[in-house]
C-alpha cells in the first residue's frame, strides 16, 4: 500500500523498538511439538539451524544446534535476520515465512552454492554450518541442506517483527518463531509530493539520530533520490519504485533493484556520502534497471547477441554462447576476449564517461548493466556529438583520445545498439515518451555522423598555402 503523506517535510514513524539482546530460550508449549506418526520427535532430523543476523551494521552468524532447539520454541535476535541455513540428516520440507528454503546445492567441484549469498569452498562451508562435534562424514551425513537469503544483499529476510522457520516430513511439521528487532524500520516522510505520490523511504538501521541532526541536508537528499526516480517514471509512464530502503551496513557502498519488485535499496554510506547530483544519478541509474526489465531487454535475444557480439569478439563462438547463454563474461573464459574497440564503446557508455562529473556504471559487467547504462545515454542524448569529440573516460580512470575515424567507428557501434533495441522497442506495446526517447537517439546520432563528416572533410581538405 502507498502511503501519502503532505507536504511537510521529513520525519517520522519509528516502527519498532529494540529488544534483549541475547536470544531467549524458552520451553516449548505441548501444543507446540508437532511429533511423527510414530511418536517421535521431528527433531533429531534437524542437526544444525544457523542465522545471518545484521546488528548495528555488523553481520553475525549464530548457529543452534538440534538440543538447542529442543529447548525452545522462539528465537530471539537483537538485529535483523538477513539468512537462514538449515542442515538436515533427511531430505524435509523447510520453509521461512510461507516460502520453501532452497536447497544448497554441492557443485561437485569442491564447492557449495547457496542462492543470493554466494559459492563457499565446501569445507569452508561445513566448518561454517555444522556444529562441532559431529562424527562422520559431513557429505554422507547430511542429506538436506538448506538456504533462504535476501535478494539484497544486508535486506532483511523479512519485514514482520516475527516470522517462522517450519519443518516438515511427510505428516509432521514443526515451527520456530523468530523474534526480530526489526529494525527500527523507520518510515521518513518522502519531500514534497505534488503531481504524483513519490516513494516511501525506510531505514534499517539504528543511527536514527543522524538523520534527526541533518534533517536539512536529509530531506535535500531525499529530494535527489527521488527526482531520479521520477524522472524514469516520467518515460515510463507509471509508477516504478514504490520503497527506498536505506541499509545501514559495514558493505560496499552500492544501490541495488530487483526484477519485479518496485523497490530501491541504497547502502546508507552511499546515501551519506555522495553529492546530490550523484545521488539523483544513481536513482535513475537504479531505475533504468527496472525500465530494462520491463521493457524485456535483458532476456531479449537480439539484444543478447549483440552484447555477447560485443564482450567476446575475440573468442570463439562458443564461448560466444557462452556470454549470451549466461548474460556476462564467465572467470573462466579467454582472458581478455573484448576488442580494444568495444571496450571502449563500453567506456563511452558508462556513466562515468557520458555524465561528466559524476561516476559509475559498469556496462562490462553483464547483460543487465549493458542496458541500464546504454538507456541512461539516451536521457543525456544532447550531448553526444560533444562526447565524442572529448577523450574518453575509462573504467581505469585514464583518458583516451580519439581520432576522427575511431570517433566515427564508436559511433556507428553506438548507432547499431541504438537501432537494435529500437527495432525491439518497436516490437512492444509500450508508452510513447520511450518510443520518442529512442527516436530522439537516432536523430542525436544522425546529428553526431554529420558533425563528424565535416571534421573529416576539414581534415581531408588541401591546405591552402599563402602566396610568397
Ligand atoms: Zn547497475
Amino acid at each position: 500500500m502507498m502511503l501519502r503523506f503532505g507536504p511537510v517535510a521529513l520525519v517520522l514513524i519509528v516502527a519498532l523498538l529494540a529488544t534483549p539482546v541475547e536470544a531467549q530460550l524458552k520451553k516449548p508449549l505441548a501444543q507446540d511439538l508437532a511429533r511423527h506418526g510414530d511418536g517421535t520427535s521431528l527433531l533429531p532430523e534437524v542437526v544444525a539451524l544457523s542465522l545471518h543476523v545484521v546488528r548495528n551494521g555488523g553481520l553475525e552468524r549464530r548457529t543452534f544446534t538440534a538440543d538447542e532447539l529442543a529447548a525452545m520454541t522462539e528465537i530471539t535476535v537483537d538485529g535483523y535476520v538477513n539468512g537462514v541455513v538449515v542442515l538436515t540428516t533427511t531430505p524435509l520440507t523447510v520453509t521461512v515465512g510461507d516460502q520453501p528454503m532452497n536447497t544448497i546445492l554441492d557443485q561437485g567441484d569442491g564447492s557449495h552454492k547457496l542462492k543470493y549469498y554466494g559459492t563457499m569452498a565446501s569445507q569452508r562451508f561445513w566448518d561454517t554450518y555444522l556444529p562441532r562435534g559431529c562424527a562422520g562424514s559431513p557429505e554422507a551425513r547430511i542429506k538436506g541442506r538448506y538456504s533462504c537469503f535476501s535478494r539484497v544483499p544486508w535486506d532483511t529476510l523479512s519485514k514482520n517483527q516475527t516470522f517462522e522457520i517450519g519443518f516438515g516430513l511427510k505428516s509432521a511439521h514443526q515451527i520456530w518463531t523468530v523474534r526480530q528487532d526489526v529494525p527500527l524500520q523507520v518510515v521518513l516522510a518522502p519531500p514534497q509530493q505534488v503531481e504524483r505520490p513519490g516513494p516511501m523511504f525506510y531505514y534499517l538501521g539504528k543511527d536514527l539520530g543522524r538523520f534527526k541532526q541533518r534533517s536539512t541536508d536529509f530531506n535535500d537528499r531525499l529530494e535527489a533520490i527521488q527526482a531520479g526516480i521520477k524522472g524514469v517514471e516520467a518515460i515510463a509512464s507509471s509508477v516504478m519504485v514504490e520503497q527506498v530502503n536505506i541499509l545501514d551496513c559495514q558493505g560496499p557502498s552500492n544501490a541495488y533493484t530487483c526484477p519485479n519488485k518496485a523497490e530501491l535499496w541504497i547502502n546508507s554510506e552511499m546515501f551519506w556520502k555522495e553529492s546530490l547530483p550523484e545521488l539523483r544519478i544513481i536513482a535513475e541509474h537504479e531505475a533504468m534497471h527496472l525500465l530494462s526489465d520491463r521493457l524485456g531487454f535483458s532476456d531479449n535475444v537480439h539484444i543478447r547477441d549483440l552484447f555477447a557480439e560485443l564482450m567476446s569478439a575475440n573468442t570463439s563462438s562458443a564461448e560466444r554462447a557462452a556470454v549470451k547463454a549466461a548474460g556476462y563474461l564467465s572467470n573462466s573464459q579467454t582472458a581478455n576476449p573484448i576488442s580494444a574497440g568495444n571496450h571502449l564503446l563500453l567506456d563511452f557508455i558508462n556513466e562515468s564517461n557520458f555524465i561528466r562529473g559524476m561516476n559509475g556504471g559498469h556496462a562490462q559487467e553483464s547483460v543487465d548493466e549493458f542496458c541500464a547504462s546504454f538507456l541512461h545515454t539516451l536521457f543525456y542524448i544532447d550531448r553526444l556529438a560533444q562526447l565524442l569529440g572529448q577523450p574518453i573516460i575509462t573504467q581505469q580512470h585514464s583518458l583516451v583520445t580519439l581520432s576522427v575515424a575511431e570517433q566515427a567507428q564508436l559511433l556507428e557501434a553506438y548507432r547499431r545498439i541504438l537501432e537494435t533495441m529500437g527495432q525491439e522497442i518497436e516490437k512492444l506495446d509500450i508508452p510513447e515518451p520511450v518510443k520518442t526517447l529512442f527516436q530522439s537517439g537516432l536523430a542525436a546520432a544522425r546529428q553526431a555522423e554529420s558533425t563528424l563528416e565535416t571534421h573529416r572533410a576539414g581534415a581531408a581538405a588541401p591546405h591552402r598555402r599563402q602566396p610568397s
